[in-house]
């Protein structure tokens, strides 16, 4: 229940908007907290008898589905999101505006090089950047006004502001309109995600040193653009200026690009295919520092074992080695919740943290920063609230790199494997050999499919390759289902398809004697 609190000043009393958008005179306190908890009243809310059957912190895609969920399970639900605007990182500042990006500056990148072989004469080819930034902004607002009226429909109520708790089932919101509020819940889902990890040293200025947010905002074309991280977001944000005009070098410690999970001669293929696009590599190289002069950056690096440095000049540079988990000002410590040396909130298997009534899921605990292994967690969480149980398999959790081509995979690689002494096959086919993408010229890449030797049981799936980021979906549902790579194999594939790459894969996978056709 939201109950009414002593606003913390004077200052805070709400404002009013009327309808054209003119801002009504200013309530005192305490007449605004009795005019809301009229209204309140009028659309239902629970009242100081009645608390929340749960409160979830955070409105990103773990926090807004569980919310969603518990509603459609019929528990009395409140969302509190301190952005003032729902989605979370994915919708406002990562997933979605990055897709936006990515996908406009292929299809610029393609106008610019690709379109006259194809027969299409476009002349005069201009980019505009800032057309291309409001565009990406409308995805944004269409999608977060989206959640919004989903939490309408399913009558969850949306709390705009800062939670922190007070005990296990009390938290306190400082709204954003000011004032604060008490909110009473049996139980608390935290779902409060993720934020960039600094590099020691580098200050981001989201100008001239800038986060993944930085990028996404850059209002011109940077000549050079170095990128610190070759992890996934560091990638694709490489990819969007290169195909701008940017000239591009990423520098990574470690010795390739893509991070954890991606399989070693798909990252091979990959930095190859990237090389090709215009981005330079530093792979092995640490950065030491950054200075500014005269306008510009300057990036000092040396080899990762040690040796000569040197320094890269830069007129943006992007940090993006990491992001960490949000739990500052929560007071987790307050009510005994269990924090790891990682800042990760502690949980079983259950999602319960170290406070019984208290879970937590998404960026801010363990596992992969994934918008959809939150939104499963999200939904899990409450179904273990409901039902006792719920469901999450960590090992069909799909990754993706949006670039293109782009770069999928789920389940295990073969380094995995042979770390683990686990005996193999391998199925692979080119997409070079696939009718759909050479009609549509596009063939970079392929799919390997890894199965068990023993039991043809499929292990994992890696793609590179045109829409690899919908082609993986087979994967993790064959491997939810437990099938072989013979199941997969014999099912009819649409012709002419991209997926027929990934049956013909399966059939290479089976051992000896299992072959693919067109390859
Ligand atoms: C540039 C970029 C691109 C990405 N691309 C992808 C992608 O393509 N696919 C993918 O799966 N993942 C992607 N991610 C990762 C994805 O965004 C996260 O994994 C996902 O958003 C995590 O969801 P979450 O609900 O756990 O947390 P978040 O989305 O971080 O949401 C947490 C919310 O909690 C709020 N909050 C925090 N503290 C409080 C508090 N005390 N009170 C009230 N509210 C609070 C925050 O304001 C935030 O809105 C990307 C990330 C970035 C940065």
């Amino acid at each position: 229940m939201i109950a009414s609190a002593p606003a913390s000043s004077a200052a805070s009393g709400w404002v009013l908007m009327s309808r054209k958008g003119f801002a009504a005179p200013k309530l005192s306190s305490s007449a605004a907290y009795a005019l809301r908890n009229q209204l309140s009243s009028r659309r239902g809310l629970a009242t100081a008898q009645e608390p929340y059957d749960l409160v979830v912190i955070g409105g990103g895609p773990g926090g807004y589905v569980a919310a969603i969920k518990a509603a459609q399970l019929g528990f009395k639900t409140a969302c509190v999101e301190k952005r003032g605007s729902l989605g979370g990182t994915c919708l406002n500042v990562g997933c979605i505006p990055s897709k936006a990006m990515l996908n406009n500056s292929h299809m610029y990148h393609m106008a610019k090089h690709d379109f006259k072989k194809r027969g299409i004469d476009i002349g005069d080819l201009q980019l505009n950047l800032k057309q291309m930034q409001s565009a990406k902004s409308s995805s944004v607002s269409k999608l977060t006004g989206g959640i919004e009226t989903l939490f309408k429909m399913n009558k969850v109520d949306y709390i705009k502001g800062t939670a922190s708790f007070q005990s296990p089932t009390k938290l306190d919101v400082a709204l954003l309109d000011g004032g604060n509020t008490e909110v009473e819940a049996k139980n608390i889902i935290i779902a409060t995600g993720s934020e960039i990890s600094k590099f020691p040293g580098i200050d981001i200025d989201e100008k001239q040193v800038v986060s993944s947010t930085g990028a996404l905002e850059l209002d011109a074309v940077p000549g050079k653009f170095l990128v610190i991280g070759g992890g996934i977001i560091g990638l694709e944000m490489g990819s969007v200026w290169s195909r701008l005009g940017s000239e591009v070098t990423v520098v990574e410690y470690l010795g390739a690009i893509g991070g954890n999970g991606m399989d070693t001669e798909v990252a091979k293929q990959f930095q190859k295919i990237l090389g090709k696009q215009g981005l330079k590599f530093k792979l092995q190289t640490k950065v030491l520092g950054l200075e500014k002069r005269d306008g510009k950056c300057f990036v000092k690096v040396e080899a990762a074992k040690g040796g000569k440095q040197e320094e890269l000049e830069a007129d943006v540079v992007l940090v993006a080695i990491g992001r960490k988990p949000v739990t500052e000002g929560l007071n987790l410590e307050k009510v005994g919740i269990e924090v790891d040396e990682k800042g990760r909130v502690v949980v079983d298997s259950q999602f319960n943290t170290s406070v019984g009534n208290v879970k937590c899921i998404g960026d801010v605990t363990f596992g992969p920063m994934l918008a959809h292994k939150a939104e499963e967690e999200g939904i899990a969480a409450v179904e273990y609230l409901k039902a006792g149980h719920g469901h999450v398999n960590y090992g069909t959790i799909p990754s993706v790199v949006y670039t293109h081509p782009e770069v999928a995979w789920v389940g295990r690689t073969s380094d995995d494997l042979d770390a683990n002494g686990i005996k193999y096959n391998v199925g692979k086919f080119p997409f070079v050999a696939n009718s759909r993408a050479k009609t549509n010229d596009d063939t970079d890449g392929f799919v390997k499919v890894l199965t068990e030797k023993e039991t043809d049981k499929i292990l994992g799936m890696h793609i590179i390759g045109p829409n690899a980021g919908e082609l993986i979906a087979e994967g993790v549902v064959a491997m939810e289902y437990g099938a072989s790579s013979e199941d997969l194999a014999r099912t009819c594939h649409a012709h002419p398809t991209l997926s027929e790459a990934v049956k013909e894969a399966a059939m290479a996978a089976g051992g000896p004697g299992r072959k693919a056709i067109h390859a």
